[in-house]
């Protein structure tokens, strides 16, 4: 199937889920955005063609939750195994800002994928660069290539006014001795991490080291391989909350979602893709853009099973 068709089909799946589901409320700045939104961009892992896509793929929209994934192949970049100490690889069950799940089990967050565990690479990133959220958008600039890749202060703003709920798990982090800078400045990089702003094609792009097994844009080593699977294994168990069992079984790619209705999806040796929808379900997943990742392993065969 060509891709006009491939994106015909997408577009007329997703249609019914643009009203199927709720855009974030928790974050004000979020609650505003438009539910009717959709985008799907791909971007090839040997970059021999240029990215394409559909919709609203040059749009750009709150990152949130999908810089969980940059952040974490940064620290393992940089630090190798030893994140793996502080932090579990195993499935939530539980909400991603849970603070019960944190506290029965002393302070090791169960993946780096949800909040808690975010908060520790963050933690981790900002002790290895000085500057983690800087190092975040510095990497996301050079793999994109687009140098107008930014932060948007109203959001952060407006997160660190209601993130409540992450300074809770900060507390607890540091309560039980898990991070090693102060609590202000771990949640002050976490919230403008999640803040960041792109579209489609730029996420796309970013992530194409996922899909090229570790190498860079411009085929420099960033991870090992096996530490790029690592990553693809974690996004396989965890990266759409605690729906990532479902999420598999429909869409069976390793995936990331964040709550401003980003998802990305690697299918190694092949591609990346991201989709933007920004009505969520219950589970803060993007209705839109699951039903789009389903359609298009449906059609195309690309599932890694
Ligand atoms: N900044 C959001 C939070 O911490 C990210 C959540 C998400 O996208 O999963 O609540």
């Amino acid at each position: 199937m060509n891709d006009h068709d491939l994106f015909e089909h997408i577009t007329r799946a997703v249609g019914p889920d643009l009203v199927g589901g709720r855009v974030a409320q928790y974050i004000p700045a979020l609650a505003a955005v438009d539910p009717g939104r959709f985008g799907l961009a791909i971007a090839d892992a040997d970059g021999r063609r240029a990215p394409r896509g559909t919709g609203d793929w040059r749009v750009p929209f709150s990152i949130q939750s999908l810089s969980k994934v940059f952040t974490l192949a940064l620290v393992l970049a940089a630090d190798g195994e030893a994140l793996w100490s502080r932090v579990g690889k195993e499935p939530s069950g539980a909400p991603f800002n849970s603070l019960a799940q944190l506290e029965r089990e002393h302070g090791i967050p169960r993946n780096p994928f949800v909040n808690a565990g975010a908060l520790v690479v963050t933690d981790r990133l900002l002790t290895l660069t000085g500057d983690a959220r800087g190092a975040l958008r510095e990497f996301l600039r050079a793999e994109s290539g687009n140098p107008g890749v930014d932060f948007d202060a109203t959001v952060a703003t407006c997160e660190s006014l209601h993130g409540h709920r992450n300074a809770a798990l900060a507390h607890l982090l540091a309560d039980h001795g898990r991070l090693d800078n102060p609590v202000n400045d771990v949640l002050e990089h976490y919230f403008w991490q999640c803040s960041l702003a792109m579209d489609c094609r730029d996420l796309a792009l970013a992530s194409g080291f996922l899909a090229r097994h570790g190498l860079r844009a411009d085929t420099g080593r960033l991870l090992t391989r096996s530490e790029a699977k690592r990553v693809n294994a974690v996004m396989l168990i965890g990266g759409t909350y605690d729906a990532a069992g479902e999420f598999a079984h429909r869409v069976g790619l390793p995936a990331k979602s964040g709550v401003g209705g980003g998802i990305i999806a690697v299918i190694p040796g092949r591609c990346t893709i991201c989709t933007w929808g920004p009505a969520l379900d219950g589970h803060g997943n993007s209705t839109a853009g699951i039903t789009a990742l389903d359609t298009l392993t449906t059609l195309t065969g690309w599932s890694i099973f």
